[in-house]
């Protein structure tokens, strides 16, 4: 018996046998901007034969794949991309922020790599990067000359995603060690950079002090 290829209820369902069944999968970078208005990861669509109805989607260093049937619409397609990218976004910013200095430069380290590495051409590598206590005005600290970064040991009980916008933003330093047009585009690479200013800012001007990023570099 040869099962038909058209879908029952779709109106493209005849014109079906016009695109080739059983390809390999085919990846399509596609960039964009999130509804928050931040620019999201590359992401690349896969359409897969052996998949019918299911829609999966995973992060591959600094792209996030998403899996899709074969012969799913492209109007579909765009919805449900858009969907499946914030749902990984999301359930990285579930993940814990790093608790010592090893976890830490760990994580900076996939930072770089992941954000600015595609960017700038190499991963802009730290000397070291620390937790510190004394610390009380700044969030983080990089010093160019000795490539040395250093956090406020006050963002350990922040979410994960703001711990990770410092840490991206005192990496970028390393590469433009002023807070000029280039640098904010470097930082703007990491999708929850405008959201996590918003957090710190608010949460100093909860506590009473001015919103300060100006003087983190030494
Ligand atoms: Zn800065």
């Amino acid at each position: 018996m040869v099962q038909s290829a058209s879908e029952p209820g779709s109106p493209r369902g005849d014109r079906s046998s016009l695109s080739p069944t059983h390809r390999r999968d085919q990846a399509s970078p596609v960039t964009g901007i999130s509804a928050a208005g931040v620019p999201v990861p590359q992401v690349s669509v896969r359409r897969s034969s052996r998949r019918k109805r299911t829609v999966t989607a995973y992060r591959d260093k600094d792209t996030i794949v998403v899996l899709v049937p074969q012969r799913m619409s492209r109007r579909d397609e765009v919805a449900v991309v858009d969907d499946m990218v914030q749902k990984v976004l999301a359930r990285e910013a579930r993940v814990a922020a790093p608790k010592g200095d090893r976890d830490l430069a760990q994580r900076a380290a996939e930072l770089a790599r992941q954000y600015l590495a595609p960017a700038v051409g190499q991963t802009p590598e730290p000397y070291g990067v620390v937790w510190v206590t004394n610390q009380q005005r700044r969030w983080g600290s990089c010093t160019p000359s000795t490539r040395m970064i250093r956090l406020s040991d006050r963002l350990k009980p922040m979410p994960s995603w703001v711990v990770d916008y410092v840490l991206l933003h005192e990496l970028a330093h390393l590469v433009e060690p002023s807070h000029s047009a280039a640098f904010w585009r470097l930082v703007s690479r990491y999708p929850h950079a405008e959201k996590a200013k918003g957090f710190l800012e608010g949460f100093q001007l909860g506590v009473g002090q001015p919103p300060t990023d100006a003087d983190d570099v030494d």
